[in-house]
């Protein structure tokens, strides 16, 4: 039996790790649960898992379910998510909070010593180096929940060192695949959440219409395997079926391919090294009778360029580009930026502030803090 914290778990990809769950029939058990501000779906959560510990980051909320729930311990704010961790004995926490808010107990987890499964992308794309740094120290295993990074990490699992030549992460394209930067301006975010293929958070959802969802996992997948950034292309797939591919030195080239349900990827994090069974229709290709690939237009979609030139330039500039993408995706989804307004606010905050050397932690807290600012600064000139 294995015992796993799961953090951001009333989200997208929260509810899903409760599922898969709630299917391994004992052999996972749920220690802890974590939310934002969600209170009355984390006790409900907490309620249907029969867990007696969970932490609200936002005190409101935490004192509200504390209030409604008495069956258990309710851990308020920033320092209760710590001790949640640091407490739960778990043997495996499951990051998937959003947004630069889960580096903090991505941190928290490796220096315990604890494995993590790996939701929370934006952990590597602002905590790089240091965060896998910390993970070899300690002797965490990371192993990411995302579908393409699941994919290649299957992939690569048993090849022997040096082997790899390219990885391949495939995109869906999104929404406005096809469309041109012209015909993006109006674009309403109704539109830009209706995801083809995969149904996902919010966040993640515009961050598929920008392809700055590629853009990040071009850098985590940079950091999870080492991979020079010259040796990862970007392809886009708009069917979702072939999740990655990894390219070796013999010629070969090996593909995962599969349904695009998120909990094949939850699965293979919560259950590794061993596999689970879930509840998929098998692949159909005579069905599916085709599967196509293009390149990315990097013309209509500069936030894959940015996050490139961000990753290349290196230092805090990924952590800037991550906090300035947050801030200008937040204001999309409030109405008071465009679409189009949301690689002008990130090109603009990385030019105001570049990247510095990365000394700690510290240093890339401050580079979110400040880009943060930045960005607002923008959106409000942008509206003004
Ligand atoms: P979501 O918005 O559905 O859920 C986010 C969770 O984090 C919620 O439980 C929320 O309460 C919590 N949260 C939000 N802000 C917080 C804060 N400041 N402090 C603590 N907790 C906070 O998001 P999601 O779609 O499930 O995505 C979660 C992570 O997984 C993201 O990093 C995303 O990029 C990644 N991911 C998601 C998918 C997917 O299919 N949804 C796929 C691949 C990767
Ligand atoms: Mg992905």
């Amino acid at each position: 039996m294995k015992r796993v914290l799961i953090l951001g778990a009333t989200g997208s990809i929260g509810t899903q790790a409760l599922d898969v769950v709630a299917r391994s029939e004992g052999e996972l058990r749920v220690v802890g649960l974590s939310a934002g501000r969600s209170a009355e779906a984390l006790v409900a959560l907490a309620r249907a898992h029969g867990v007696e510990r969970i932490a609200l980051t936002d005190e409101d909320a935490a004192a509200r379910a504390a209030e409604a729930w008495t069956d258990g311990e309710v851990l308020p704010g920033a320092d209760g998510l710590v001790r949640l961790i640091a407490e739960s004995g778990a043997d495996l926490v499951l990051n998937a909070i959003v947004g630069s808010a889960g580096l903090g107990p991505t941190v928290v987890a490796l220096s315990e010593g604890m494995d993590l499964a790996l939701a929370n992308k934006e952990s590597l794309v602002v905590g790089g180096e240091l965060v896998t740094t910390l993970a070899e120290a300690t002797g965490s295993r990371l192993i990411p929940i995302d579908s393409e990074h699941t994919a290649m990490h299957h992939l690569l699992t048993g090849e022997p060192a040096g082997t790899l030549e390219r990885l391949v992460v495939t995109a869906s394209g999104g929404p406005f695949r096809g469309r041109t930067r012209a015909e993006l301006e109006g674009v309403t975010v109704a539109e830009a959440l209706k995801h083809p293929t995969w149904a996902m958070g919010g966040k993640i959802t515009i961050d598929s219409a920008t392809l700055m969802n590629k853009g990040l996992e071009v850098i985590e997948a940079h950091h999870l395997f080492g991979t020079p950034y010259d040796r990862i292309d970007v392809v886009v797939h708009p069917q979702s079926i072939v999740h990655a591919l990894v390219q070796l030195c013999d010629g070969s080239t090996l593909a995962h391919l599969g349904h695009p349900d998120m909990r094949v990827a939850i699965g293979y994090a919560l259950h590794h090294p061993d596999r689970t069974t879930l509840p998929l229709e098998p692949l159909d290709l005579v069905k599916l009778a085709q599967l196509t690939f293009e390149a990315p237009d990097e013309q209509a979609f500069p936030c894959l360029r940015l996050a490139r030139e961000a990753a290349k330039e290196g230092g805090t500039a990924p952590a800037v580009l991550n906090a300035a993408n947050e801030v200008a995706v937040h204001s999309f989804l409030n109405g008071q930026l465009t679409f189009n307004g949301i690689p002008e606010v990130i090109e603009h905050t990385l030019e105001e502030l570049g990247g510095t050397p990365v000394h700690s932690f510290e240093t890339l807290y401050a580079a979110d803090a400040d880009a943060r600012d930045r960005a607002a600064e923008r959106i409000g000139a942008l509206a003004a």
